[in-house]
């Protein structure tokens, strides 16, 4: 009897799987679960509340590690070529993955960024806030701070002149995307300024530790040069600028006398990725007005499609916040995305997808309410953060200010004194009840706060990743997001 059992069940699994072969889709139909990357906690939640068990879903970033210092190991990169479904953020924590996916056959996969699933917003520097650019740039630094470079040690090395790349039009793509931030200017503008801005007549320098090289299509000169001293002058917007003078010592050949190198770096030890040089043969006096012609020379190896990229790139506020998913009505868009995706690769659960995504839809709805009524009964509106600040969509969702030590995605842990005492002065003036700071922070900057001002400190989780406690317990992104109802309570008070 036990026997007949067992060979019906196998005759039975055997039609089963007959008739799922029959269905038509793609990798379920075969047996095999759809399989599913994700880089960071958010969507691996959102997968698995829409999924459930039908699908095998990892998460690349390791629980209880730092999302911005992730880096792929080379089975990541295996498990993201092999996958079905692969879904990253899509913001500057993710500039790997244009590599990885350019070396992977995508044809059968489908791919997912937040960042494309909602609208994007700029990441902000509102006032008191730290650029993370600052510390070692020639911008908003204290006189004291600029230190000599006596010797040509950081520019040493094989150097290209940007100047060909204007003329040759490897550069457009650049000038029209400076031209579209700024109604005042055509990309023809643009190039006339860089063109009068780049000009030189060499198109290759070689740096040593006191010489340089010239070339033009050949070489054309040897200077040897003397360290000068460093001047600190006003640019014509009034921004103070760092140049570091050389004067050519014996026969120049033609080549110039008088150098001021400018890479906007103060100190000596940091390789810069271009730099200007200024140059004449009239002194330093006259060169030291000079804020037209400041050729610029890039490392020898980079093409002219890289130099387009960092010219393009060069304005650092430009960067789009990635933290899409801190807004519950973002995460909702996110969810239907990742339902569309999966019904469209395993159409034989669409039913199973469809019925999870309305379900987790209603309690994203419920919280986003929850949040709504808290802002709706509260004493103020104002969230401070002595860390960075990753809530940008949330604080948009609901009509709050804020302020924090750094943008979302700053890499710095150390704010400047300016910074923490413009905190400070804001918690005091304006009784701020609650400093905030997120998770995986070592809480050293709202400590500061607190102790200064008797504010208390809680944590609001931007749920980027969870300890690896929580992870074992099925925390979910709905269980984060509540505890911070209830802490932004708290905080609005
Ligand atoms: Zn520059
Ligand atoms: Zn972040």
């Amino acid at each position: 009897m036990r026997k007949l059992i067992s060979i019906l069940l196998s005759a039975l699994l055997m039609a089963t799987a007959f008739s799922l072969c029959g269905q038509a889709a793609a990798p379920a139909a075969s047996g095999k679960k759809l399989s599913v990357v994700t880089t960071i906690f958010p969507p691996y939640d959102f997968v698995r509340a829409v999924a459930g068990d039908n699908a095998e879903i990892t998460m690349l970033l390791r629980p209880g590690t730092e999302s911005h210092s992730y880096d792929p190991t080379p089975q990541d990169i295996l498990k993201i070529k092999n996958c079905d479904v692969f879904i990253y953020g899509g913001g500057e924590s993710d500039e790997w993955v244009e590599g990885v996916l350019e070396s992977t056959d995508t044809s059968k996969m489908k791919i997912i960024a937040l960042m494309d699933c909602v609208d994007v917003v700029e990441e902000e520097i509102v006032e008191g806030m730290q650029d993370e650019e600052e510390h070692s740039h020639d911008e908003d630094f204290e006189d004291s701070d600029v230190k000599d470079r006596p010797t040509f040690a950081d520019w040493k090395g094989d150097w290209q002149s940007g100047y060909p790349y204007v003329l040759n039009g490897a550069l457009d793509e650049a000038f029209e995307h400076k031209a579209e931030e700024d109604d005042s200017k055509t990309a023809e503008d643009y190039k006339k300024y860089y063109a009068d801005a780049y000009r030189i007549e060499y198109n290759r320098i070689v740096i040593d530790d006191d010489t340089i090289t010239y070339y033009t299509d050949k070489e054309v000169a040897k200077v040897k040069y003397e360290y000068k001293g460093v001047v600190i002058l006003l640019n014509k917007s009034g921004q103070k600028r760092v140049r570091y003078q050389f004067q050519a010592v014996g026969e120049t050949n033609g080549a110039p006398k008088y150098l001021q190198l400018s890479d906007h770096l103060i100190a000596p030890g940091e390789r810069p990725e271009h730099f200007h040089l200024y140059n004449n043969n009239d002194g330093f006096e006259k060169l030291s007005k000079e804020f037209d012609n400041w050729p610029t020379f890039y490392p020898s190896s980079m093409t002219g499609a890289d130099i387009m990229a960092e010219l393009k790139g060069h304005d650092h506020e430009e960067e789009y916040d990635e933290h899409v998913w801190t807004s519950p009505a973002n995460a909702k868009k996110i969810v239907q995305k990742i339902c569309d995706t999966l019904v469209g690769l395993d159409s034989a659960n669409a039913n199973v997808y469809k019925n999870n995504t309305s379900a987790y839809i209603k309690k994203l709805d419920e919280l986003d309410k929850a949040f709504k009524d808290v802002v709706k009964g509260a004493a103020r509106k104002t969230l401070v953060f002595g860390d960075r600040f990753p809530f940008r969509y949330f604080a948009d969702a609901y009509g709050l200010k804020y302020f924090a030590a750094f943008p979302g995605c700053s890499t710095e842990t150390e704010a400047s004194a300016a910074t923490v005492a413009f905190l400070i002065d804001k918690v005091k003036a304006e009784r701020i009840p609650v400093v905030f700071y997120i998770e995986l922070s070592n809480e050293k900057i709202a400590d500061t706060i607190c102790e200064a001002t008797g504010a208390k400190k809680l944590l609001l989780h931007a749920s980027h990743n969870i300890t690896r406690d929580d992870f074992r317990k099925g925390l979910t992104y709905l269980d984060i997001m509540t505890a911070n109802v209830d802490t932004l309570k708290e905080a609005l008070k």
